[in-house]
Formats: structure tokens, C-alpha cells, sequence
């Protein structure tokens, strides 16, 4: 079969293996070539899906997505039965390392770092950890959020040089800083794909993270009696267990990705417009959620507002490696291999051609499977 879209001949499929692109001659979906109803990371949803683990956790397949979900899940429940019995230095302290470890777990599974292991886990979530501890501490020699009180809720006006340090000044230094330990990995050539940089700057994100809900919230962690009224905690832990690491890991990923994308010469609208998102959702995450704090807003509507946020950042970052997939896929050689998405055998390239799903974006375990077949015959020859 012929591709309509790179004109490369292909083993017949729904899906081009080599350009991605939906074989469908249908007007329905809109760009075959773009395909932005089969998100290249995962086929079966749209490109613009506020979906975290599919998301942010691109290796995973079909089931393992399930897992995690529910291992997030069941982390929540476990807060909340910490935040219910009134336990809540120990819910703070599970809510800033839950995400954080689920992210581990995942690197571990889709062996990600492959065979360096330390160098890439001390580059990035033990560089964050690092920095977010440096920059943490620094920043609140400037300004105390929690400082003294246990609740947060209390002020009636809005603090304008509060406002400029914490919604703006700081999420820039933060967004400037946290990208540095993704930026200096020393065998960044042995990951030169996009989806890499993003999974390492999310790494890096959430460690810086943990390391600033562990320092913001230390006088709380060790001044609260073990055992209080849950009270207003359940909105702040929402925030420290979700919505801050997600904002953490998201803009880290998606600035480290740029920072990858540079790297192969492709640099351009797409990349400049992620940092300038990356920054001002930072920002208004941030302004937003102090602003509301000051005024004494309803604190449902912060955690929205945070969400929102959060959303929209996740959908740019689908956006962005949806495309660079498409982009990058395109040269790995044919193989014989299983498809961890849709796991039927396929002859297969870049994309698999019954699902479409993009084959760098596979767990490194099949990669490697896949280097080793495709070498033996050449070196035979
Ligand atoms: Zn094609
Ligand atoms: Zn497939």
C-alpha cells in the first residue's frame, strides 16, 4: 500500500507505520495527517483530553494507565481517611509524596532512564528535589505563607507586594530554575526523543514539588498537634496531594520538552508558545489562587481555578507531543514486534499501523526487544 500523506510504501493498516497519519478516506475526522482525534501516545482519545496519567505518564499502555489510576485512587482514599480521623500532618506528608513516588514507580516500569538509571534519577527528581529545596528556602526569607498560624484562610485584603512576590516574581524564578537539572543530564544524546525530555522534566517538577510542600509546610508539619478538627484542611490537601504537583510536573515537562525539541532543530511557534504557557498558567495558578485566599473567596472555587489551570496545560502538552511524535517517529527501520497499545503483532516502523499509537512511546523494554531484531539481520548481511 501506498501512503496517501508521504507517499512511502507501507503494510496495509489503518494507520501509516511510517508518517502516523489515518489511512481513513473520510472527511469525518477532520486532518488525516494530524489525526488530533487519535493522540499518538494513546489512540483511543482526542488530542484535547485533560487526562494526567495518559498525559503525563506517555509510556504507559492500556492497562498500565488502569493501574496507576487506581493506585492514585486509592492514595487519595488514603488521605482522606487520614484528613477524616483528624490526622492531618500525616495526611500532608502522604499527599506531598504521592504523586512524586507514583512517578517514580512509572520510570522504574517503563525503564525510561534505560541503563542509567542514577545519573537520570539524580538529574532530574534529585535535581528538583535540590533546587526546589535551594529556591524554597530562599524565597521565604521574602515571604511566609504559612508563618506562625495553621490556617491559611485568615487575612480579609489583598496584600499587593504579596501579591507581586508570590503570583509573579516567584513562578518565573521557579519556571526559570527548575528546567536547569533536565538541562545539564550529561548523556542527554542517549535520549534524543521529545517524549523523553518531557518525562524527565516532569520528573524534575514534581521533585521540586515535594521539596517545596515539605519546607512551605514544615511549621504546620511539626507545630500542629498529631491529632486536630479536620476543618478547612481537606481544600489545602486537594491542592498539595493534585493540583500543585500537577502544575510543578507540567510546566517543568513541558520546558524541558522544548529544551529537547531545540536540540533536534526544531524550535519554532509551536515550542515558544508551550514556555510562554508553561509561565502563565504558572502565573495565574498562583495570582489567582492568592488573590481568592486574600479576599476570603469560597475555597471550592480556588481548587477550580487551580484545576482549570491544570487542564489546560495538560491539553497543550498533548498538543505539543502529539506533534512531535508525528514528527520524530518516522525513521526507527521495519521490525516484527507486539504493540503495547492494542498488543496485536505487527509489522511496524514508527506507528503502529492497526492502532496508530506511536512507537517511541513505548516502555523501553519493547524498544530494546526491537533494536536487538533489527540488528541481527545486518549483521549478518
Ligand atoms: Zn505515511
Ligand atoms: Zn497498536
Amino acid at each position: 500500500m501506498r501512503c496517501d500523506h508521504c507517499s512511502n510504501d507501507v503494510p496495509d493498516g489503518v494507520f501509516c507505520t511510517r508518517c502516523g497519519a489515518h489511512q481513513g478516506t473520510t472527511e469525518e475526522f477532520g486532518d488525516a495527517k494530524k489525526r488530533e482525534h487519535r493522540y499518538a501516545a494513546h489512540p483511543g482519545e482526542h488530542v484535547a483530553t485533560a487526562s494526567i496519567f495518559t498525559t503525563l505518564f506517555p509510556h504507559l499502555g492500556h492497562h498500565k494507565v488502569h493501574e496507576f489510576r487506581w493506585a492514585f485512587i486509592a492514595g487519595l482514599a488514603g488521605i482522606m481517611v487520614l484528613y477524616l480521623a483528624g490526622l492531618i500532618t500525616a495526611a500532608i506528608l502522604v499527599s506531598a509524596f504521592l504523586v512524586p513516588v507514583l512517578y517514580l514507580i512509572y520510570l522504574y516500569e517503563a525503564q525510561v532512564y534505560r541503563d542509567e538509571p542514577a545519573t537520570v534519577l539524580g538529574f532530574t527528581i534529585g535535581g528538583g528535589l535540590i533546587v526546589g529545596i535551594v529556591i524554597t528556602v530562599v524565597t521565604q526569607t521574602f515571604y511566609q505563607p504559612y508563618g506562625g498560624g495553621v490556617n491559611p484562610f485568615a487575612s480579609a485584603s489583598v496584600n499587593i507586594g504579596a501579591l507581586l512576590l508570590v503570583g509573579i516574581t516567584f513562578p518565573i524564578v521557579q519556571e526559570v530554575i527548575k528546567p536547569l537539572p533536565a538541562y545539564f543530564l550529561p548523556n542527554r544524546k542517549d535520549f534524543p526523543e521529545t517524549v523523553d525530555g518531557l518525562v524527565f522534566g516532569v520528573a524534575s517538577g514534581l521533585g521540586f514539588s515535594l521539596a517545596e510542600t515539605l519546607i512551605s509546610y514544615s511549621s504546620v508539619i511539626t507545630g500542629l498537634p498529631a491529632h486536630v478538627t479536620p476543618g478547612p484542611w481537606i481544600y489545602q490537601l486537594i491542592t498539595i496531594s493534585v493540583l500543585s504537583p500537577l502544575l510543578q510536573g507540567s510546566c517543568t515537562g513541558m520546558i524541558v520538552a522544548t529544551i529537547w525539541r531545540q536540540g533536534l532543530g526544531k524550535f519554532n511557534v509551536r515550542e515558544i508558545l508551550a514556555i510562554a504557557m508553561a509561565v502563565l498558567a504558572h502565573i495565574a495558578f498562583a495570582t489567582g489562587s492568592q488573590i481568592m485566599k486574600d479576599t476570603g473567596d469560597n475555597p471550592l472555587a480556588i481548587l477550580i481555578w487551580q484545576a482549570v489551570v491544570d487542564g489546560a496545560l495538560l491539553i497543550y502538552i498533548r498538543y505539543l507531543l502529539h506533534h512531535s511524535l508525528l514528527e520524530e517517529a518516522a525513521h526507527m527501520g521495519f521490525s516484527e514486534t507486539v504493540c503495547p497499545n492494542c498488543h496485536m503483532h505487527i509489522h511496524a516502523s514508527g506507528f503502529c499501523p492497526n492502532c496508530g499509537v506511536a512507537l517511541t512511546a513505548s516502555p523501553n523494554s519493547l524498544k530494546r526487544n526491537r533494536r536487538v531484531r533489527k540488528a541481527v539481520p545486518s549483521e549478518t548481511a
